[in-house]
């Protein structure tokens, strides 16, 4: 079938959106057809490395969110009609699956940024020939795409199906971040980094579960202020001065928790240093390849602090996105106040203005 597609070309900085040929679905496919798809920081980076990650020109897109159109004839656990929020793809055979969290799939970069299927081909094609596809198996930056069931999660009527895309990526990682992976305990001091769409997500989730402190660090001043209105605390402009002497007035005792998502060294380095004994440094922002962290091994051995990597909020996403939608049913997670809808074929605007901080979430209705 024709679709439109905004299409990725290795070495260019802006997608193009033309029409490209999609396939029926396979036996275990299922073909959405895409009310609104988030834009995350990872389709700017797979854009960027498109040279580097996949032969072909590609088609991204990993936060959408539909309806079921056709289903291939193994596919059971959604029917023609569903509304479905598309997140991750995992193998859910492996050990890492079969023990949980997901997101820890041994094939987890195979199944999402491949830009193929298993068998090799990717169901896609464009006016110069085969698109790169399958991206965290859904490619939905489209008016249409193919994905799997262990993507898909039903949404409920309540909730506007064209902003439910991002709960399938930025939303569960910085939710999960605090409610999963870090755990945060009520009553504790939390220091957040980078006030972007998984940054506020996780200032959300750190007033949801009850935290006492909740610091947002991030230079744009409109982020601060949606920040303070939706659970933070305080609010710390790193232009502004040494934030470690900034977090010391607030706690002087030091944070049980901080959570990174810019991925910057001096960001991190500054983070760390702001723990108390026992402290627990998340870490989800994707850096340089030869970023590295200078540690304190002492820190860690003889003080207990610890650091963690996360991938996708740990989330278990037939668990968490159903919980992430009754949080934000009960008003508790106010996500859409973050989104700015754009056209599809607006979506170079669209990151223009998610980059330069006019906008938190884009998401981009076809
Ligand atoms: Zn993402
Ligand atoms: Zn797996």
């Amino acid at each position: 079938m024709k679709i439109q597609a905004a299409v990725a070309y290795p070495g260019e900085t802006e997608f193009k959106v033309e029409t490209v040929t999609l396939e029926q679905p396979k036996d275990d496919e299922i073909l959405i057809e895409i009310a609104g798809v988030g834009i995350c920081h990872t389709d700017i980076f797979a854009r960027d490395l498109a040279a580097v990650l996949f032969n072909d020109p590609a088609v991204l897109g990993h936060e959408g969110a539909g309806t079921v159109v056709a289903v291939g004839e193994r596919v059971s656990k959604v029917a023609v009609g569903d509304r479905v929020a598309v997140t991750f793809r995992s193998c859910g055979s492996c050990g890492n699956c079969e023990r949980g969290p997901a997101a820890y799939c041994e094939d987890f970069q195979v199944l999402n940024m491949s830009g193929k299927r298993v068998d090799g081909s990717t169901g896609l094609t464009g006016e110069t020939g085969q698109l790169a596809g399958n991206f965290f198996g859904q490619s939905s930056f489209a008016t249409h795409c193919l994905t799997y069931e262990r993507n898909v999660v039903k949404v409920p009527e309540s909730i506007p199906l064209e902003l439910a895309g991002p709960l399938g990526c930025g939303i569960q990682t910085g939710a999960g971040a605090i409610l999963n992976s870090l755990n945060a305990e009520p009553g504790t001091a939390v220091m957040i980094c980078g006030g972007g769409p998984v940054g506020q997500s996780a200032v959300m989730a750190a007033k949801i579960r009850g935290c006492r402190t909740i610091i947002l660090v991030e230079p744009q001043a409109s982020r601060r202020d949606f920040a303070l209105e939706h659970g933070a605390t305080h609010a710390i402009d790193p232009a502004a001065g040494d934030v470690k002497v900034a977090v010391k007035e607030i706690v002087p005792e030091g944070l049980e928790y901080a959570f990174d998502t810019t991925g910057i060294e001096s960001v991190i380095a500054d983070a760390a240093a702001c723990l108390k004994n026992r402290g627990a440094l998340g870490l989800v922002g994707l850096s340089h390849v030869d970023a590295s962290l200078p540690v304190k091994i002492n820190r860690l051995a003889g003080a207990g602090v610890r650091l963690i990597g996360i991938l996708e909020g740990d989330s278990e996403p037939d668990q968490f996105i159903p919980e992430l939608m009754d949080l934000h049913l009960a008003g508790k997670l106010p996500f859409d106040k973050m989104i700015t809808t754009y056209p599809f074929e607006d979506i170079n605007r669209a990151i223009a203005e998610q980059h330069a901080g006019e906008c938190i979430k884009a998401v981009l209705i076809p």
